[in-house]
């Protein structure tokens, strides 16, 4: 028996956490710690929400809210999906905790002591518009390894280094915008430099690191580690436990990888043994693993190993296997591009399990993967339900149709006998993969015995066996149940729900969780009655194309409008001037409905490629979507804020040719509302249709795009559904 620690990187509790959060990290770090307890292994996973980040503060000013109120909304809404999506936690705290304090003042004491830690006077940016200094992550600028134009003061997301803000060029307030200046003010500095060498010794001593983690430290070591400022002038965070410094906070960066150490000393007060985690940190036999997102790396094989190393006597991390990223439809997970699939959404839409499932078998763990509706729809349907659901529902309803029990084993036959075999196989597959932290290998092995579970279904031929030997078809479905049972534990730790409930129907005793791993070479009970089968997956519906294919040929784009001003030669209509990701002219006719003041504020919907027209002696270049019905008229607009040029594709590929007027006016788009159902059904005043992939919300009006008897609500990035700028009647035709 051995012990693992499993951590697991701090979400910022700015926000939801999106699809990379899981892909990234949480998910890798929960399937690890499952196998290590289904093995005997001692095994605890802790983690929390970080609620000191500048992205909380910058979220709080934004909001004009207390960065309390922020951190403690999303603290409760992440816990419940982290909850949901069957992630484990032993533990799952934050870092506005007493505790957490307590330890991380003494962190910071005790390298104060040991001279690691230096007091100076450094230059800070400061805003003279805003009258205050600015934290790192306040500043914006272009980044002085790469060019991404906009890195942040504390790392640049491009290239993924980190930086200080006075490095950047043409810094600039994230706030207001204006240049800052520099001026001095005095800090705490980690002297990272004392720990170069001893910091070299200890990668070179953990060759089983993922190759891209290795390349990354040992890089950032030769470039030369320089110290960095661990406190700043901020009122939210750790304060610093030094006279004269009550107007400062600790960096949070220094802070949060302190949280590691803080929660498993939490969590063993709350398991009422407080010396507990003592086996995690100082026993030199725990191994710790670190789950992170590859922007995190610097932080977690250099910054906090220095800690480590000069606090003393606490194990440093064993392996850091941090995941590339997962991509959303070709763009990074971005919340302020709009660019996000927020977990507790998609936790309205799919089963724990199938979303667990596609992150997992699309897992960044060597490379960037992308994250699409039709890959996550062609992977639930061609593997989840026809290869491992299939097999399972297959073997267990022809048993309970025709044995209405667990049949008993008879004499094996050379088929059999090597199934047995080819259990085993895939046993010690598995377990030395989860071991190696290679999770898309782990899932590989699993789908592979589902697969060989329906050749060897189809060799057999129970059916044909059923009617003439039953006996030799009892047995035969027994060793098919044995593959089931074997498939059900070694994907517990990828599809837990899913597993335990076929762990039930073969009526096997407890639960896989208490059993274990061990549970793969149990016998069946023999002459157990079983239950009817239900299936655990069903299929899907792709997002892309389908009976929406023809609405692929607009290219819808989010506009800002900039300015509006009375057409020169028409009385009813406005000129507008609207990004959409550029400057175009647009000619409307909504003088009747909107005031030009009322516009300016306004963020619409433009059709983008329709083919221009000269409206009154105007080009106008783009065409606006509004609905109308009674009278009335509303303009259509994303329920979120998205960014000007934002592309609303509805998961299709966005047209790139123009569109003819005529052939616009061919398509289909009304307001609805949505209404409860399985599935649930649009009402369009005169009809109620189907309405396929996107789910929305009961009792909410949405755009859609109607075609026969089905709609779809439309949506953009991050599946940000178009709604309304003010009341329309349900089945208003938008044009
Ligand atoms: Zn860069
Ligand atoms: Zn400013």
């Amino acid at each position: 028996m051995t012990r693992v620690l499993v951590c697991c990187a701090w979400p910022y509790a700015n926000g939801p956490i999106h699809v990379g959060h899981v892909a990234g990290s949480l998910l890798p770090a929960d399937i690890f710690v499952r196998f290590n307890r289904l093995v005997g292994n001692e095994a605890i996973m802790v983690s929390g929400s970080d609620m000191h980040g500048a992205p909380i503060t910058v979220s709080a000013d934004k909001q004009k809210v207390s960065p309390e109120t922020i951190a403690n909304k999303y603290h409760a809404i992440n816990s419940k999906a982290i909850a949901d999506l069957g992630i484990s936690f032993d533990l799952y705290t934050s870092t506005h905790t007493r505790n957490h304090e307590q330890v991380t003042q003494d962190v910071f004491s005790r390298l104060l002591e040991k001279g690691h830690l230096e007091r100076k006077s450094t230059p800070q940016f400061f805003c003279d518009n805003c009258k205050r200094f600015l934290p790192d992550r306040y500043v914006e600028g272009t980044c002085p390894h790469c060019g991404y134009e906009r890195a942040r003061g504390d790392q640049c997301d491009s290239c993924g280094k980190d930086l200080n803000a006075e490095e950047l060029i043409g810094a600039k307030c994230q706030i207001c915008g204006s240049s800052p200046e520099l001026r001095e003010t005095e800090h705490f500095f980690l002297k990272l430099t004392d720990f170069t060498g001893d910091l070299l010794k200890y990668v070179e001593a953990n060759p089983h690191w993922r190759s891209h983690v290795r390349a990354f430290t040992i890089n950032v070591l030769k470039e030369g580690l320089v110290d960095r400022p661990i406190t700043r002038d901020i009122s939210w965070g750790v304060p610093v436990p030094v006279s004269g410094f009550e107007n400062k906070r600790i960096y949070v960066w220094f802070e949060a990888v302190i949280g590691y150490l803080s929660a498993t000393k939490e969590w063993a007060k709350l398991e009422e043994k407080p010396d507990e985690w003592q086996k995690f940190w100082t026993d030199p036999v725990c191994r710790s693993y670190y789950f992170l997102g590859k922007d995190n790396i610097v932080f977690h094989t250099i910054i906090w190993p220095a800690i480590l190393l000069g606090y003393g006597g606490l194990n440093l991390p064993y392996d850091v296997p941090a995941n590339q990223y997962m991509t959303l439809e070709g763009q990074k997970f971005s919340k302020s591009m709009g660019v996000s699939i927020d977990v507790p959404d998609m936790l309205t839409k799919f089963k724990p399990d199938v979303i667990r499932y596609y992150l997992a078998a699309n897992m960044p763990e060597m490379k960037d993967s992308e994250f699409s509706w039709d890959d996550l729809a062609a992977r639930v349907n061609n593997e989840l339900v026809a290869t491992y659901g299939n097999f399972l529902h297959r073997a267990l309803s022809f048993t309970f149709k025709n044995f209405g029990a667990i049949p008993a084993r008879g004499v094996l036959d050379d088929r059999d006998n090597a199934a047995i075999t080819r259990i085993a196989i895939a046993e010690s597959e598995a377990r030395a993969a989860f071991s190696a932290c290679e999770f898309r290998r782990t899932l590989k092995a699993v789908m592979d015995l589902a697969q060989f579970g329906n050749q060897y279904f189809d060799s057999v031929a129970p059916w044909s066996l059923v009617g003439t030997d039953k006996a030799r078809c009892g047995t035969v479905l027994h060793v098919s149940l044995l593959i089931c049972k074997a498939l059900a534990v070694m994907a517990y730790p990828f599809m837990p729900f899913s597993s335990e409930s076929v762990w039930k129907q073969l009526r096997m005793d407890g639960s896989i969780d208490e059993v274990g791993w061990k549970g793969i070479e149990l016998p069946l009970k023999e002459g157990e009655k079983l239950e009817k089968p239900v299936p655990q997956f069903a299929k899907i519906e792709a997002a892309r194309g389908g009976d929406f294919q023809q609405f692929a040929a607009l290219n819808l784009k989010i506009g800002k409008v900039v300015d509006v001003q009375p057409h020169p030669n028409a009385d009813k209509l406005y000129l507008m001037k609207v990004d959409i990701g550029k400057p175009i002219t647009m000619v409307s006719g909504l003088k009747d409905f909107y005031t030009p003041e009322q516009l300016k504020t306004k963020t619409l919907i433009v059709v983008t490629n329709l083919e221009p027209a000269t409206i009154r002696g105007v080009k106008s270049e783009g065409m606006l979507l509004a609905a109308e019905a009674d009278g009335k008229l509303a303009l259509l607009a994303p329920e979120k804020d998205l960014p000007a040029g934002a592309q609303i594709a509805s998961g299709m590929e966005p047209g790139q040719k123009q569109v003819s007027f005529k052939e616009f006016q061919k398509l289909e788009m009304r307001a609805g509302t949505a209404v409860e159902g399985e599935p649930v059904r649009l009402d369009l005043g005169s009809r109620e249709v189907q309405c396929a992939v996107e789910k929305p919300v009961p009792g909410t009006k949405y755009a859609a795009f109607v075609s026969g008897e089905k709609a779809m609500v439309i949506f953009g990035p991050g599946g940000v559904k178009i709604v309304f700028d003010s009341e329309i009647a349900a089945g208003a035709r938008i044009r």
